[in-house]
């Protein structure tokens, strides 16, 4: 068991090989997709100025409340490490003037929240994110969910579901609010102790309380949609429909809302069983996100990796296959051999080859043992008999087959 002194801290993991090459699999995989669509990845600071979030996630949310990791700095700023992408990058985007308000851009990194880590829940996990900004527009928000059901099937993840819902506009919000408070008073006392405040407070988040007994409440209750406007309503079908002309299955979920004060119209998430109790895989909706004196429309979503890695292993796609091929190993047979593989090694990398080499003198023994750890496919093998004669000996490690190569060809040779 390794001591404290090497531990992340807790919630916080360290990723290393092979995990790792899954996941450059899946970011670039993601740009490749992103890019077909006309997204360009923006690169934001992970540290914001508090407000950044507490203006634009609204201040009765989660992650506000109970979540960010904030501090004052040295001179005295209040400052959060980003719980999500959105904000910031809409700040970055509202900076811009009018070439902000319809941009498409995209993201990858980590995010931060101080939440009591569990199965799927990590205090430093890492999303990678779109934002497309402008008026709401039904077919934006078809197209980006398009691109992330695209993703997913690219990636070969099969089983992920999407749901889906509507918010409203701002000015649904209160109907809708007072319309599900007012169906919510008769059970009030039925309520948990957590819902019976948020009645007055969030009454939303009444609606995916995981409380069985809240829910059963719920089930009774009539549906957001049915407080909105006929326009909310229309826009929501319109949503469903040209996504089902796309081919992109969804569920109409009357019961999802999301936690973030700033959605409006379309809310998605996309699911999947594999992950358990936190089985969302992604989060998505359509917002209106302040900023400063700035009111920027968008729609966009968030995947986690950790939980779309998962998903994949559960899949049958594992780290494995992504391991870079092993290449080539030079061993040397005393100092003057260990001087030219010194250069040779140099050459061959330069040339586009993988390749590693023992760099003090050790035994034949020792450094074969060493190449077949490493895997390689091939060994050159230089000694002083080779040296005096220009050339190397080539052994390629599956077959056992070992020819003489001038060292002046090795290069092209292994090129081939
Ligand atoms: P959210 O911004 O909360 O909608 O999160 C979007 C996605 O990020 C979720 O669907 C998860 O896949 C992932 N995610 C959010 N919080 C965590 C966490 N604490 N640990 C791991 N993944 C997370």
């Amino acid at each position: 068991m390794a001591s404290n002194a090497f531990q992340p801290i807790q919630g916080m993991s360290d990723l290393d090989s092979p995990d790792v090459y899954l996941w450059q699999y899946v970011e670039k995989t993601a740009r490749e997709v992103f890019e077909r669509y006309n997204f360009g990845e923006v690169r934001t600071p992970i540290l914001e100025k508090s407000k950044v979030f507490l203006k634009s996630l609204g201040d009765t949310t989660d992650i506000v409340q109970k979540e960010m990791y904030s501090f004052e700095d040295r001179g005295g700023r209040n400052l959060t490490i980003r719980p999500e992408g959105t904000a910031g990058t809409i700040r970055y985007l509202g900076g811009l003037g009018e070439d902000g308000l319809n941009a498409r851009v995209y993201y990858m990194g980590p995010m931060f929240r101080c939440e009591r880590p569990q199965a799927g829940r990590k205090r430093q996990f890492h999303q990678i994110g779109v934002e497309a900004t402008g008026p709401a527009n039904a077919l934006l928000d078809v197209e980006v969910i398009a691109m992330q059901e695209h993703l997913l099937s690219e990636l070969g993840l099969p089983g992920a579901r999407i749901v889906l819902n509507s918010r409203g506009t701002a000015a649904d919000r209160k109907p809708v609010a007072d319309g599900l408070r007012a169906a919510l008073r008769p059970f009030e006392a039925e309520l948990c102790e957590e819902c019976q405040r948020r009645i007055d407070q969030n009454v939303l988040r009444v609606i995916d309380c995981k409380n069985e007994n809240c829910q059963k409440i719920v089930d009774q209750l009539p549906e957001m949609r049915e407080f909105m406007c006929a326009e909310s309503r229309a826009y929501l079908d319109e949503v469903i429909a040209r996504l089902t002309d796309l081919g992109v299955n969804v569920q109409y979920d009357r019961k999802l809302v999301r936690g973030l004060d700033y959605y409006c119209h379309t809310v998605w998430e996309i699911q999947h069983d594999a992950l358990g109790a936190q089985n969302a895989l992604a989060g998505g909706g359509r917002y209106e996100v302040t900023i400063g004196n700035k009111n920027i429309p968008g729609v966009g979503f968030a995947l986690g990796v950790e939980r779309l890695i998962t998903a994949m292993e559960a899949a049958g796609i594992k780290a494995e296959q992504f391991v870079p091929k092993a290449g080539v190993w030079l061993v040397s047979l005393g100092e003057a051999a260990l001087n030219t593989n010194l250069k040779l090694i140099q050459e061959l990398r330069k040339a586009g080859i993988k390749c590693g080499m023992e760099l003090e003198t050790k035994s034949m023994k020792a450094q074969m043992r060493k190449a077949n750890r490493a895997g390689a496919h091939y060994c050159v093998i230089l000694g002083d008999d080779e040296l005096a004669k220009g050339m190397a000996v080539l052994k390629n490690m599956e077959e056992g087959a070992q020819s003489d190569v001038a060292l002046t060809d090795l290069v092209n040779e292994l090129k081939k």
